[in-house]
């Protein structure tokens, strides 16, 4: 395996002798500045102002969903998004283990319990299959509730993952939810961008979240949203997210504990100017994805770069990754890159590795294991000449 023509490849395609390639850095060419200045003039920086509501409806739009809520981060999106769909304390959730572990820690501040089914070796995402093998073994259905027989918890949520934008079997997943009445909630932080059937990630649930840290294909500094199609469950997101106050003019009651959880608009007036590009980093990012192609087609077949899964018919490209031989392959190519000043990073470690989830409940995780050892992402930022 020839590492160093990878290294070299890198350097040519991002024209850089910059010591440094980042994994994936932001790309400001829209009107960032105007607005951010605009904001500042305007002195409306915080908690209210007219970028906050441009960004949420031109998001709603874009993923075709009749409510969008703009948050602090993705966590705060699925932390409130799995309150909304109902998640109570004891509660578990059904999700995946090959994961941020924003995931499972959005489970957590609900006091609820996340259960790991595996995922599919193509997609990266849960796996319909397992989904469904685990239901069968686990669930009882009794009244409206699903109980999980091995522990006696209710399970109040299934919360799949769309890694690197990469569609899971979403519409296999929502068949699977609707026939045990399980709500679906999509943890879409990564898949802005991405479709399956030609509908948006995080439209298929009762509720998605998406993130714009600085990694993701835009970023608002730090920022998330909401969407979801039942107008009902947006408001109560608004609500909830912004303190649970009763509208009045000046007094002050809130009916529940809410969160201050609403994305500032200087953050929202970033997000906007990223929004209005975000076709555009799409379609560099695409190139760049060709490219890639080349490359490691015209190589030893020891290093593959990951193939557009058939779930996905629209990418967004978001963070390209390539699968190695076994894990000595993949920690030597880690090794030579990052050595190098090439940045490259190996998939998450599987959530159960870590202390806080060591006790969850899970399935074989076969695929999950196997896509562990040998998964590495490669640089992905777009690219204008
Ligand atoms: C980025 C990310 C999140 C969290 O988003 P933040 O905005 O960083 O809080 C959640 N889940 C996944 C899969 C992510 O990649």
């Amino acid at each position: 395996m020839k590492i160093d023509s990878f290294n070299s490849f890198v350097r040519e395609l991002y024209q850089s002798d910059k010591k440094i390639i980042p994994l994936h850095a932001p790309v400001f060419m829209g009107k960032e500045k105007e607005y951010l200045l605009e904001t500042i003039d305007s002195t409306f920086v915080s908690s209210v102002g007219k970028y906050v509501d441009q960004a949420e409806s031109l998001l709603s739009k874009y993923t075709g969903t009749s409510k969008a809520v703009a948050l602090v981060n993705g966590t705060a999106a699925i932390q409130v998004s799995l309150r909304i769909a109902g998640v109570r304390s004891d509660d578990e959730v059904l999700t995946q283990a090959l994961t941020f572990v924003a995931t499972a820690n959005a489970i957590k501040y609900n006091n609820a319990n996340p259960v790991f089914v595996d995922v599919d070796l193509d997609t990266m995402g849960m796996s319909p299959k397992a989904l469904e093998q685990f239901l069968e073994e686990f669930g009882e259905k009794r009244e409206e509730c699903v109980y999980n027989r091995k522990t006696g918890n209710r399970i109040a949520a299934v919360l799949p993952m769309h890694t690197f934008g990469f569609m899971c079997r979403i519409t296999e997943i929502k068949a699977i939810c609707d026939k045990w009445r399980i709500p679906l909630v999509e943890d879409a932080a990564e898949a802005l961008g991405s479709m399956s059937n030609g509908q948006s990630a995080g439209s298929f649930g009762l509720l998605g979240a998406f993130s714009f840290n600085g990694n993701k294909i835009i970023t608002a500094g730090g920022g998330g949203i909401i969407v979801s199609n039942n107008i009902e469950l947006g408001e109560q997101a608004k609500y909830l997210t912004t303190t649970a106050k009763k509208p009045h003019p000046y007094e002050y009651f809130h009916d529940e504990l809410g969160y201050n959880f609403r994305m500032p608009n200087i953050n929202a007036a970033l997000l906007f100017a990223q929004m209005e590009k975000l076709e555009e980093y799409r379609l560099a990012k695409a190139k760049v994805y060709e490219r890639y192609h080349e490359f490691f087609n015209g190589t030893d077949s020891q290093m593959n770069l990951m193939p557009i899964p058939e779930s996905t018919s629209q990418w967004n490209f978001w963070l390209m990754s390539i699968m190695l031989e076994n894990q000595d392959k993949r920690d030597a190519f880690l090794k030579e890159t990052n050595e190098q000043g090439v940045i490259t990073r190996p998939i998450w470690q599987l959530l159960y590795r870590l202390p806080m989830y060591a006790h969850c409940q899970r399935d074989s995780q076969q695929n999950a294991e196997f896509l562990e050892e040998r998964i590495v992402n490669i640089p992905s930022s777009a690219k204008f000449e």
